[in-house]
């Protein structure tokens, strides 16, 4: 540890963002249009000019591509998944959904947020002022008993946070049994709201790994549930963070109470990204090569994550950590305790980590064990070199609570 400390190092494995590699990737969407294109929709819509709140038909098309749904159930928006929910959570609050009573006349309104989870969720309905009540991940989801105990009985229960495939930061994928669970509750408020951030459907690391995932709108209409909830996908990690496409699916009364607020919002969306967009990915295999692709660079970070948990904690019952088959994070836990000691020397050493904590809400992890860790923006040497110091942080931290104990 101290040979680490010598070394001033720089490197950070805190932030989920593509590496330029990745970016790369996408360069030749530039190509795809110029000033003798023509920015014309299959249907007549001139994408240079004013109109189509919802989005051009060929952008629905890719997005319900990537989230396996019908286009029809597809709004577009802007450039972020993130703030349609915003929006969609503003309707909520200022409106109502569906004309229920607005969620800001509920003193005591509360989401679910699954944990360990996304951060920025969790901020986003912190800051909307819902309590926020934590829902352990399980194996192949989250736990769907506490879930139908808090939606089922506590109509101030107004909505959940879920990322089903490939969770942030977990990496688990929903089973097909949790997602028809999820379809079929009964929420005790008729405007409890699923939000399915679908983020990461497409982002495989294994070509093994199926290039669908169940469209959980089709199955609750089956069920009998439509309106329960809000897809939401974007392009940005597909091609450039901040400049896709995003987009939200829903029933056909979720949409007409979408838009009944868009409308003052705005008059349009970029259609000439949209159209950029949708031609560059333009069916099911063009996007699947494309995160093939992706999964080339990436593998590789993961993979040699893994191993350095692997040499340097396998076996000592010190720490565990996943290994998704898709997404952008490994989740780590310490034993209880001990990650803010973690992510400490680790930072006193040169190597900055997501902060103890963010993965729940309000940032206090009740057992204080889980790590973020993002292998995508670091090169693969300095994930080597910031795997190890991690694994002998974790050691460090471990021996120093053994020695507590013993104190005692
Ligand atoms: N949802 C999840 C689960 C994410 O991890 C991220 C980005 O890391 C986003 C949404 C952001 O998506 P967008 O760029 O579409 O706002």
């Amino acid at each position: 540890y101290k040979e680490a400390c010598a070394e001033d190092l720089h490197l950070d494995l805190s932030r989920g963002k593509p590496n330029r590699e990745q970016l790369e990737l996408s360069m030749d969407m530039f190509d795809i249009l110029n000033s003798k294109s023509t920015l014309d929709t299959a249907d007549g819509t001139d994408c240079r000019n004013y109109g189509v709140l919802t989005g051009i038909p060929e952008a629905k098309t890719l997005l319900g591509d990537i989230m396996n749904t019908n286009p029809k159930n597809v709004i577009v928006g802007g450039n972020s998944s993130l703030t349609i929910m915003y929006d969609i959570i503003t309707h909520g609050m200022l409106d109502g959904i569906m004309g229920e009573k607005p969620w800001s006349q509920i003193p005591d309104r509360k989401f679910l947020c699954v944990v360990p989870g996304y951060d920025r969720h969790f901020n986003m309905t912190e800051h909307f002022g819902f309590q926020l009540i934590s829902i352990p991940m399980l194996e192949d989801g989250p736990d769907m008993d506490q879930i139908r105990e808090w939606v089922e009985k506590d109509p101030t229960v107004k909505g959940i946070w879920c990322v089903p495939r490939y969770s942030n930061p977990t990496g688990t994928v929903y089973s097909r049994e949790v997602i028809e669970e999820f379809a079929n509750l009964k929420p005790a408020a008729q405007d409890f709201r699923i939000f399915w951030d679908n983020a990461y459907v497409v982002h495989v690391l294994y070509s093994s790994e199926s290039s669908q995932y169940p469209d959980i709108l089709e199955i609750a209409e089956k069920a009998g549930n439509p309106d329960i909830v809000y897809e939401f996908c974007s392009t940005s990690k597909m091609s450039f963070p901040g400049g896709g496409i995003a987009g939200v699916a829903a029933s056909p009364a979720n949409r007409i109470d979408i838009e009944s607020f868009l409308k003052y919002a705005m008059i349009c969306t970029d259609k000439i990204n949209q159209i950029r967009q949708a031609r560059y990915f333009s069916s099911h295999n063009k996007i699947r090569r494309h995160m093939l692709k992706e999964a080339s660079i990436l593998r590789p970070k993961f993979e040699i994550t893994e191993k350095m948990l692997e040499e340097g904690l396998d076996g000592l019952g010190i720490g565990d950590w996943t290994c998704p088959k898709g997404g952008y994070f490994i989740s780590f836990n310490t034993l209880p305790g001990l990650a803010d000691r973690v992510v400490e020397l680790c930072h006193n050493a040169g190597v900055k980590l997501t902060g103890a904590g963010a993965t729940f809400p309000y940032g206090k992890d009740p057992e204080n064990r889980n790590i973020r860790i993002a292998p995508s923006f670091a090169e693969l040497t300095e994930i080597k070199t910031a795997m190890h110091l991690l694994t002998v942080a974790v050691r460090i931290a471990s021996l120093e609570s053994m020695d507590e104990d013993k104190a005692d």
